[in-house]
């Protein structure tokens, strides 16, 4: 159950993290944050209000300005990105345009130097995963941008990674296609048991893929917990203000809405 999550001791925790790009302004405030191993956290929040900074940091490729990030208890911020044991999909998918399917796949197990056999079993896997079959050598641009997408799934996860960052991944797909990534997302995240901090301005995604959602503002997290509470029980009036505006269920029982987005999630469309 979702309200397990603060008890367990934390994978990740940022501990009084700030960041400031210019020496002067900090974009990221005093972050304390604990994400626990399995769970599907989501960052949400207005454009600039800190987000991809923090995932960043996470990542690897920004380093905060004051405070500590630990995995697994032990500081990484001298860790480089690709020794963290992290997987990345970005909304611009960044594939390679000159690399078939299974290349752009093996690609990060040739990095982490594994043997040809090795490579050519995990790509399998990673195809079967996402659906892919028969796609192999077809190079992106001879695909749609939902078998792009998940190409760049599978890619983040084909060297299976302890965590997932993923920063508005389906933010370039139509609305349909949105909501049936949505869902696939999820069941990955599911199946795999994979760690997922998850991106996005986007509330309705937000409340309805995450155990945990992170509402940021300015800098700060303004309340984080699981959706239902942060409909029901919005700590302070900006994040009454925010989910409410955008409150995708207004208007129905508030005892009913966790129920109606599980029944959503398993019926593999999201409620609009
Ligand atoms: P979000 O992901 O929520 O939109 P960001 O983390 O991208 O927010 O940005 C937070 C603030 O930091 C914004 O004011 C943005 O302009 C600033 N910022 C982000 N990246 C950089 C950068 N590389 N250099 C300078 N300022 C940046």
């Amino acid at each position: 159950s979702v309200s397990q999550f603060p008890d367990q001791s934390p994978l990740i925790e940022l501990c009084h993290v700030q960041k400031s790009y210019d020496g002067k302004n900090l974009v990221i405030q005093d972050l304390n944050l604990s994400i626990a191993q399995g769970e599907f956290l989501t960052l949400l929040g207005a454009s600039g209000s800190g987000k991809t900074t923090t995932l960043m940091m996470l990542a690897g490729f920004e380093t905060p300005t004051r405070g500590e990030i630990r995995m697994g208890g032990k500081p990484i911020q001298n860790v480089p990105a690709h020794q963290r044991g992290m997987g990345m999909v970005f909304q611009n998918y960044a594939l390679f345009p000159h690399m078939s399917v299974a290349e752009n796949l093996a690609y990060p197990l040739k990095m982490r130097g594994l043997g040809r056999s090795e490579i050519e079993q995990k790509v399998k896997r990673a195809i079967d995963m996402v659906q892919l079959h028969g796609m192999q050598a077809r190079r992106p641009a001879e695909l749609s941008g939902g078998q792009q997408q998940r190409v760049a799934l599978a890619r983040a996860m084909v060297f299976e990674p302890q965590v997932i960052l993923m920063d508005e991944p389906l933010g370039a797909l139509d609305k349909n296609l949105r909501e049936h990534m949505q869902y696939e997302i999820k069941q990955l995240h599911r199946h795999l048991g994979v760690t997922v901090v998850y991106v996005t301005h986007d509330q309705g995604e937000a409340l309805t893929m995450s155990d945990r959602v992170a509402v940021f503002h300015q800098g700060d997290i303004a309340q984080i917990g699981d959706p239902t509470s942060l409909y029901e029980r919005p700590e302070n009036p900006y994040v009454a203000t925010f989910i409410g505006e955008n409150n995708v269920l207004r208007g129905r029982p508030l005892e009913r809405q966790g129920a109606e987005l599980d029944v959503a999630l398993e019926a593999g469309f999201v409620v609009r």
